[in-house]
């Protein structure tokens, strides 16, 4: 029992681990005839005390694991924070590029219950209370506008991609440089996290930054300003449009809704006061990147395989109506290429979760990397070189899950967030 709660505590309290069935040898490398040695250390599978090798799921979402997705919280925090004020490779003088959080709302489909700012209540007549889950609901969903509610969703990574596109040419125009020319003097770097709107609808939020020619290393031109970058995304967020497909004589036509919120980041957690600061804005993706769409669904965060499971799942009459949606819209061969059953549970979106581009920051596999790394250098016996040894490995997939004596072991084992030596944010 000792011996199989060491094995499990590795996996940081993930429910669902991948379960491997094999071995590895480490043995001593002579590097002046390049031979392969003795053993030093051999791992068995079936030596183990769960019988398996146990890895963790990774999966980001809180819904399906809460110990994988509290690691992919922290790590986003790291990536957008590094990406912020510099760290993990990437300098500290980013911290004074122009640097704004943008967020992009979708357009309407129909009136929906809320709480609005200045009116006493909502259109229907009623106070909702903030926890109400009637809250972004449609008015009348038989004129709620499901269709295009769905194909937003599934044209909102396009529409974002053809923004980026206009916003290069936007700061351009304003520095007044051709498009090759602007190449040659600044970058633009984003991180970006959709998130779902209660209604169903996907919206972005984004960290945007103005670096110079090769990103985050050099500083920006002299021109380069929030202010100018603020009102360039305004412009190329208005003017950017995706048309999409044909559907009964009716075409489909998308852009973003007219809520667009850009704010300066200022920087520094010691300005008080309300301003947006680094670690706000990095809070803030982090926990929408753990995020799916059962935030607007409730429960449904994998993939249907029929219609029909939809009876058996605890969903608002507006998921189940978005879903239908897509499950219907899917049978159509021009909408092929848009895979709306497959992605029915995501309300039709298929794009990425969060994206960044190459020279925002680090990436999510080089911070996973570093801390697997960090894990083996501990585990090698004091005066042994890693140089001198070979690696022989060979696993095979066995599996996924804990088996009932393992589940309970976990849970009683389980340490509170933030107690593994990695430090707590948000
Ligand atoms: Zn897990
Ligand atoms: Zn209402």
């Amino acid at each position: 029992m000792p011996a199989l709660a060491r094995q499990l505590r590795g996996l940081g309290g993930c429910l669902h681990p991948i379960r491997l069935d094999g071995h590895r040898t480490e043995h001593r490398l002579d590097t002046s005839s390049g031979e392969i040695g003795a053993v030093l250390h051999r791992l068995n599978s079936s030596d183990l005390p769960a019988g398996s090798l146990l890895v963790r799921c990774n999966n980001r979402r809180a819904t399906r694991c809460t110990a994988c997705a509290e690691v992919y919280r922290r790590d986003t925090f790291q990536l957008i924070t590094a990406g912020l004020r510099g760290g993990k490779g990437t300098p500290e003088q980013v911290s004074s590029h122009p640097r704004v959080f943008a967020t992009f709302t979708a357009p309407g489909f129909g009136p929906v219950h809320n709480r609005p700012n200045g009116r006493p209540s909502c259109r229907c007549g009623t106070n909702h209370p903030a926890d109400d889950p009637a809250l972004g609901t449609p008015l009348n969903p038989s004129t709620y506008d499901y269709e295009a509610a769905v194909l937003w969703n599934a044209h909102a990574g396009m529409l974002w991609r053809r923004f980026s596109i206009y916003l290069r040419r936007e700061i351009a125009k304003r520095a007044g440089l051709t498009q090759r020319d602007f190449r040659h003097v600044a970058r633009v770097s984003f991180a970006k996290v959709a998130e779902y709107q209660r209604r169903g609808a996907v919206h972005f939020h984004a960290v945007i930054r103005l670096d110079g020619p090769d990103g985050d290393t050099t500083p920006p031109p002299a021109w380069a300003t929030a202010e100018l970058l603020t009102d360039a995304i305004q412009a190329a967020a208005r003017a950017a449009r995706v048309s999409g497909p044909v559907v009964d004589g009716r075409a489909h036509r998308f852009a973003f809704g007219r809520q667009l919120d850009v704010r300066t980041i200022r920087g520094s957690d010691f300005t008080g006061g309300s301003e947006l600061t680094d670690r706000a804005v990095a809070a803030y993706i982090a926990k929408y990147a753990t995020k799916g769409a059962e935030t607007a669904t409730g429960t449904l965060d994998r993939p249907l395989r029929f219609v029909a499971e939809l009876a058996q799942l605890d969903l608002t009459d507006h998921a189940r109506r978005m879903i239908r949606t897509c499950w219907t819209l899917g049978t159509r061969k021009d909408l092929a290429e848009l895979r709306l059953r497959a992605w029915a549970h995501m309300l039709g979106f298929r794009g990425h979760f969060s994206t960044k581009t190459r020279h925002y920051s680090t990436t999510l596999g080089t911070l996973r990397h570093a801390r697997a790394e960090w894990r083996r250098l501990q585990a090698i016996p004091e005066g042994q070189s890693e140089e001198t040894t070979y690696v022989l490995a060979h696993w095979a997939y066995a599996g996924t899950g804990l088996n009932a004596i393992e589940e309970w072991l976990t849970s009683t084992l389980t340490p509170t967030p933030g107690t593994e030596g990695e430090q707590t944010h948000g």
